[in-house]
């Protein structure tokens, strides 16, 4: 990295400090989280964009943080921890104004049960988080005998009305990113990514994936304007898939949704058929160590519900959880993104039990893998949300003294063992 204070390579052989010059670490180590969050900022208010939704406070933040990180402007660490918590802040605002901008273009999501697998016949996988796309995509193809598949984040798209009206959105295909270039060298049809996360593609299927808007991939077709005739041209041409059905996932547990079950989780809390409320969900990835959330989600007991979003879901939702009381054991609130549901819920529950979220019966256990993580768990802080279990590991940008802030006051935790997690969280 170049160094703007002795105009040359940081860390290098004039170098006295370790590092960027004239940084210390822990204010070196609050810039960087500052700047992962602006990126996952910037993501969600790309998308609210694309929608027609704008916000001047976030935009003007995102400026003011940006040139807060320039050398020399500020070397104040209490300033810095600041601007941190507010990332938090107008990360949230962020996500309340992509929601509004999602159920106002595809209408507020309800429950959905989703087959997986393929159905006989040609067909498209759509991942990532546009569903912008992924309409358009769907308007583009009705009537050609196409099926359009979700994939990864897309999943939650089945949720909404405006979406799972097209009848050829027949299912989910496969899971989480890190899987992709298994699960779409045997996905014979065309694939279109959409955003983040894309792994390189292997030569087996880079003819057959493409790439729109924000995403991109050497080598792979870039579609503009939102123009998918070469998608659906590449699909017609492809040999069609197999009638394959792997079961079913569930997912559009909107908020609003899961407030409309509100009296009888209540009562069922009440009553002490609930015990207690886990969030396990967030990023997924290919470090090992994540096999940490399948296995706290099948050893949570059977009186407790687990709440979900993002990619971390494919961790642990192919099971069948059942019900307490028709109330589902899990629920799939949607993208990362819709971590705004978990506050949501989470603030309602707290509301109608008259306490604090801590004082709350829930505990959070969150994957991190990308920036929009980092924004989410920011946002977290930001409402003083305390006890969250972070994995598979600590950020390695958290200098030791910033992280001893976070554990001082937010009680910030590595996951550790799972039972000694588990009993911990029960306790
Ligand atoms: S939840 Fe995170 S890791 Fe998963 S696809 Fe979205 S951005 Fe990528």
């Amino acid at each position: 990295m170049f160094c703007f204070q002795c105009e040359q390579t940081a860390g290098g052989t004039a170098c006295t400090k370790v590092g960027v010059c004239g940084k210390d670490e822990d204010i070196q180590s609050l810039q960087d989280i500052l700047m992962f969050g602006l990126k996952g900022i910037a993501a969600y208010a790309y998308h609210a964009r694309e929608l027609g939704h704008k916000d001047e406070q976030v935009d003007a933040f995102m400026h003011e943080a940006m040139f807060a990180t320039l050398t020399n402007v500020d070397f104040d660490l209490n300033r810095h921890l600041e601007l941190v918590l507010k990332a938090g802040e107008m990360n949230l605002r962020v996500m309340e104004m992509l929601d509004k901008a999602h159920t106002s273009t595809f209408g507020n999501p309800t429950p959905a049960t989703v087959p997986s697998g393929t159905r006989a016949g040609p067909g498209i996988v759509v991942t990532g988080h546009d569903l912008l796309d992924l309409q358009e995509l769907l308007k583009q193809t009705e009537g050609k005998g196409i099926n359009v598949y979700t994939h990864g984040e897309m999943l939650p798209a089945h949720g909404y009305p405006e979406l799972r009206k097209f009848k050829h959105l027949v299912g989910n295909y496969g899971t989480a990113w890190q899987n992709q270039k298994r699960e779409f060298d045997e996905f014979s049809g065309a694939i279109l990514v959409t955003t983040n996360c894309v792994m390189i593609p292997k030569d087996s299927y880079k003819d057959r994936l493409f790439t729109c808007g924000i995403a991109g991939v050497s080598g792979a077709k870039h579609i503009q304007n939102r123009d998918f005739s070469d998608v659906i041209e590449k699909a017609l041409s492809q040999p069609p898939l197999p009638e394959n059905p792997q079961g079913t996932l569930s997912t559009g547990f909107h908020y609003s949704a899961v407030l409309g079950l509100a009296d009888k989780v209540i009562e069922a809390v009440k009553a002490g058929k609930i015990r207690h409320f886990f969030f396990i969900g967030g990023c997924d990835g290919a470090k090992p160590g994540r096999n940490y959330f399948t296995e706290l989600a099948e050893k949570v007991p059977e009186d407790c519900v687990i709440l979900t979003a993002a990619c971390g879901k494919y961790r642990l939702n192919a099971r069948d959880y059942g019900a307490i009381d028709g109330i589902p054991r899990l629920i799939d609130m949607g993208q990362c993104n819709d971590c705004y549901s978990a506050i949501k819920i989470a603030t309602a529950l707290a509301e109608a039990f008259n306490c604090g979220v801590n004082d709350l019966p829930l505990s959070l256990a969150v994957s991190w893998y990308e920036q929009k993580a980092v924004a989410i768990l920011l946002t977290l802080l930001h409402l003083g949300i305390k006890n969250i279990k972070l994995g598979p590991s600590l950020p390695a940008f958290v200098s030791p003294n910033v992280l001893n802030v976070l554990v001082d006051k937010y009680n910030i935790k590595p996951i550790g063992n799972v039972d000694e997690d588990l009993a911990e969280m029960l306790k």
